[in-house]
Formats: C-alpha cells, sequence, structure tokens
C-alpha cells in the first residue's frame, strides 16, 4: 500500500503538535494531569495498551482478558473501598460515566420500586459543590436538580440536606472530597438518613477514591458506611492510569442489575452491557489494571504520602502569603485559594491575578469562577492545585513561585465585572440584555466571541485568564454557557 503521508511524518507532526500542549509529566500542571512521578509506570502502562490494542472492550466474553482484568480491578477497588461480597460494580471509561451511571441506576431503581411503580419526575439531591458530572446526568436522564447551598468552606450542613429529603428524591450526593474546594461532606450522617427514607446515597469520591484511603483523620465516607449504595473512583486520577479509566461500585447486586442495557430485539448480537459505550479499547483497563498490580496498597500508600506532605507543606506555605487564604477544611491532595478579605485591599491578592501571575513562573493553575447559590450567598472566586507525587520534585520551586507571584499582585485589584461589561460593543450588550440566550445562531453567537477579543480560538485560550472568569461570572448563565459552546465548537471545525 502507497500511504499518503508516511508514518515518520505523521508522527513528526505529532510530536510537533504535542510540543504545544500543557506538559503533562514534571509537576508544572497543578490539574487535570496525575503524575506519579515513576517513569516505569508510565511504560508499564503503554505496554499494557499495546498488549490489547486490537481488543473490544465491548464483549468480555469473545476477549476473555477483559473480564479477567475487569474483574481482578473490582475486586482490588472494592477491597479499598470498605465493600463486602455484596458489593458489585463496574469499571468504566472516567468519573462523569461512573457518576452517570450512578444517576441512571438510582432512577431505574427508584421508577420500579413502592407497591406500585413512581412515575413523576425524580429528585437528586446534593450539595452545590457537586461535581458537574451530575448536573450532565440529571439533563441526560431527565431529572430534577435539587442543589442546596454549602457554607463560605464549601461544606454542607447535614441538616439542610435532610431537610430536603422526601420521596421523590431518587439520590442524594455526597463528595468525598469535593472538587472545588476538596471539602468531605457528612457522609455519615447523610446516608444515615437516607437509608432510613429508602433513599440511594452515592459517595462520588472519583478523585478522593483512591488516595482518602490512605489519607490522615479522614471521617468515614466509603461502604463501611451503612446506607452508602454506590461510590464513584477514578483510576485516571489516583490511580494514576492513562486517561479512560474510573470504577462505579454498588452495594447490592439487584440494585446494580438495573444500570444493565439488555435487548436481544433486533436482528443483530444481543447487546448487554452496563456502561454507556458499546464497543470501546481495553487499554485504559489494561493500564490500569498493570497499574495497580505494579504498585499494589504500598505503592499507593506511598504515593499517597507523598501528596499529603506536598499537600501540608503547600498549604503552610499559601497560608503564610499574606493576601491569600486556603479555603475551608479541604480534605485530600487539592486546595482551593482565595483571596483573603480580612486585610487592607492594598495587601489583598487576587485569587485570579495571582494564578494568572503564577503561570508566568512556569506553573499552571486552574483559575474557579465565583459562584452565586441559591439563597443569594456568594462563593468566592478560587484557584485550584491539585497535588500529586510529582509535587514533591518541583516543591521548592513552586513554593517560591506562589511567593512571587502574589509579591507581584499584591494590592492589584480584581477586574470588576462592572468596568469590563462597560467596554463590551453595543451588540454584546444587547444580548447581555436578553439572557435567554438560547435562540442565539451560531453566526451570532461566533460574532459576539469576535466583538469578547476570543475570536481566534485556534490560537488556545488567551495568556490571561482572570479577565475570561470575570467575563463568565458577570455574564448570565445561559448566554455564557451558549458561546463557550460556539468557542468549543468552532476550535474543532475543518477549515474552509
Ligand atoms: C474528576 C471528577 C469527576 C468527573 O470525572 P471525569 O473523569 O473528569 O469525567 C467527578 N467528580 C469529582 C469529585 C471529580 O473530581
Amino acid at each position: 500500500m502507497k500511504f499518503d503521508h508516511q508514518p515518520a511524518d505523521i508522527l513528526e507532526r505529532l510530536s510537533a503538535l504535542r510540543e504545544a500542549d500543557a506538559p503533562t509529566h514534571g509537576g508544572r500542571v497543578l490539574s487535570y494531569v496525575y503524575d506519579s512521578g515513576l517513569a516505569e509506570l508510565d511504560e508499564l502502562a503503554a505496554s499494557a495498551i499495546r498488549a490489547v490494542q486490537p481488543v473490544n472492550g465491548l464483549d468480555p466474553t469473545t476477549f476473555t482478558s477483559v473480564a479477567v482484568m475487569e474483574r481482578e480491578v473490582l475486586g482490588f477497588a472494592r477491597d479499598l473501598l470498605g465493600g463486602d461480597e455484596d458489593v458489585v460494580g463496574t469499571v468504566t471509561t472516567g468519573g462523569t460515566e461512573s457518576c452517570l451511571l450512578a444517576v441512571k441506576t438510582a432512577r431505574d431503581v427508584w421508577r420500579g420500586s413502592g407497591s406500585s411503580a413512581r412515575t413523576g419526575t425524580p429528585r437528586l439531591l446534593a450539595p452545590v459543590t457537586v461535581h458537574a458530572a451530575f448536573q450532565k446526568a440529571v439533563h441526560y436522564f431527565g431529572l430534577e436538580l435539587d442543589l442546596v447551598p454549602v457554607g463560605p468552606g464549601g461544606d454542607v450542613a447535614a441538616s439542610d440536606l435532610i431537610a430536603r429529603m422526601g420521596d421523590d428524591v431518587a439520590l442524594v450526593v455526597v463528595s468525598a472530597p469535593s472538587y472545588a474546594h476538596a471539602a468531605m461532606d457528612p457522609v455519615v450522617e447523610v446516608a444515615a438518613a437516607a437509608a432510613e427514607r429508602g433513599i440511594a446515597c452515592h459517595v462520588d469520591a472519583c478523585i478522593g477514591g483512591w488516595v482518602l484511603p490512605f489519607w490522615e483523620d479522614v471521617e468515614p465516607w466509603n461502604f463501611e458506611v451503612p446506607g452508602v449504595t454506590s461510590i464513584s473512583a477514578d483510576l485516571h486520577k489516583f490511580g494514576y492510569s492513562p486517561k479512560g479509566a474510573s470504577v462505579i461500585l454498588q452495594r447490592g447486586r439487584d440494585r446494580q442489575r438495573t444500570q444493565y442495557f439488555a435487548t436481544t430485539q433486533w436482528p443483530g448480537y444481543p447487546i448487554v452491557n452496563p456502561t454507556i459505550l458499546g464497543s470501546k479499547s481495553a487499554g485504559p483497563l489494561a493500564a490500569a489494571w498493570a497499574i495497580i498490580h505494579a504498585l499494589g496498597t504500598n505503592g499507593l500508600a506511598e504515593l499517597s504520602q507523598s501528596c499529603a506532605r506536598s499537600t501540608r507543606s503547600l498549604r503552610d506555605v499559601i497560608g503564610g502569603i499574606e493576601g491569600l487564604r486556603v479555603v475551608g477544611n479541604p480534605v485530600g491532595p487539592l486546595l482551593a485559594i482565595a483571596t483573603d478579605e480580612s486585610v487592607a485591599p492594598e495587601r489583598r491578592v487576587d485569587a485570579h491575578h495571582w494564578a494568572d501571575q503564577v503561570r508566568e513562573h512556569g506553573f499552571l493553575l486552574q483559575l474557579q469562577p465565583s459562584l452565586v447559590q441559591s439563597d443569594g450567598s456568594v462563593l468566592p472566586a478560587t484557584t485550584h492545585l491539585t497535588i500529586t507525587p510529582v509535587t514533591a520534585n518541583v516543591i521548592d520551586e513552586l513554593s517560591a513561585a506562589l511567593v512571587a507571584a502574589a509579591d507581584e499582585v499584591r494590592g492589584v485589584a480584581p477586574i470588576s465585572a462592572e468596568a469590563l461589561l462597560a467596554t463590551l460593543p453595543a451588540e454584546a450588550l444587547a444580548a447581555l440584555g436578553n439572557p435567554d440566550a438560547a435562540p442565539l445562531d451560531s453566526a451570532t453567537a461566533a460574532g459576539l466571541l469576535g466583538a469578547l477579543g476570543l475570536g481566534a480560538a485556534t490560537e488556545g485560550l488567551p495568556e490571561r485568564m482572570a479577565p475570561l472568569l470575570a467575563l463568565i461570572a458577570a455574564m448570565p448563565a445561559p448566554l455564557t454557557e451558549r458561546l463557550l459552546i460556539e468557542l468549543l465548537a468552532r476550535l474543532i471545525e475543518p477549515e474552509a
């Protein structure tokens, strides 16, 4: 066969493209990537992926290696998360899929239970800090979303959740911990109250599941807690697997069977699976399987202890920076940092200016917008850090960067949403006056993005993110969401 392009040329182009990516290794990006710092683990994962490259993970009866690997990963996860033999589960492609399946299962159990099958719209109850994957689940599966306001530290009062429990609640979700603030939700109280009322309780341990078992001073949150009916835990976070692997564990075989979809009613092969995808790669499963076998609980514990040391040290460093503060009582290797408004304005460090400035020093932190809760209270804008084992290798340089960046932007006023809005062109302001953005067509949305200076999305994100985050906070959410859809959609449109 004569190829259009030679493999070597194609790969050369790919490596050039990869050069432009944020660095996935070395501890310079403190979100999205979970680097064990162990090159041999990456090699092992790559070899495992290669070994199953042609396998179709759809059918574990045809490709029996898939069944063996999945069984072993689930067994490991079940032991780690305090489950007994009544806990069963599935390996999924990621946290979002695990969360979607928890919601789908709970919805179907709710519908099917009771003396007469329930009708109407079931409700999903959770603190407002619950991961956005649950908003997506509710959107996909037709539930009503009931988000309960949290305190300034991202902490929810169990009584606020319990007060809203009712017959129409199909699922209450708590996090161990939450992504945005690393807040540990009151799992024991909420699960007990849910169990009393026959309501399912999911613990979203997507980020904590593979690290909290080795963390000190953590309130009970796993299957040892009565009333917990399911747990999600991402292998591709603190299980150090390449992207595409998570587990959803369910208490009770009958509950878990509801997760499955099966049909023989078409002229093709019977479809029977517990996940959202059909044909799928077995690569992430094989990589995750190989990595947990290599690390075992001892290896995971050692990596977690490294994360804990780095987290403690960064907490001290940031706690010592005048003008910034650590939000709430974070549990696990993540921190949310906000502006310390208890000091005079000229001594404050705006959390978003700080993040942009830290980037100048070679580290990428994640900006999180402020949020107005349903009771009118406001959760402040924060900057997020996820700490991984590799953080230890750069801890001194990182700490110095965090301190220096704060010194460089101390006293710089936060970007004023009002001032920013005043600079917008007339057409943008007109759209803002009409927050019902649904009818916005693609061309109009693109025009607005251009007017906001975000037209050339193929150039990547702007150097400084603080103005963008201020804009996101200032504009009506439906309009922002519509514009972001346009931005992302145009990013991958073939060139004209
Ligand atoms: C990351 C995360 C998710 C979603 O996981 P993805 O793997 O990104 O789909 C859900 N919940 C929490 C708490 C998370 O940290």
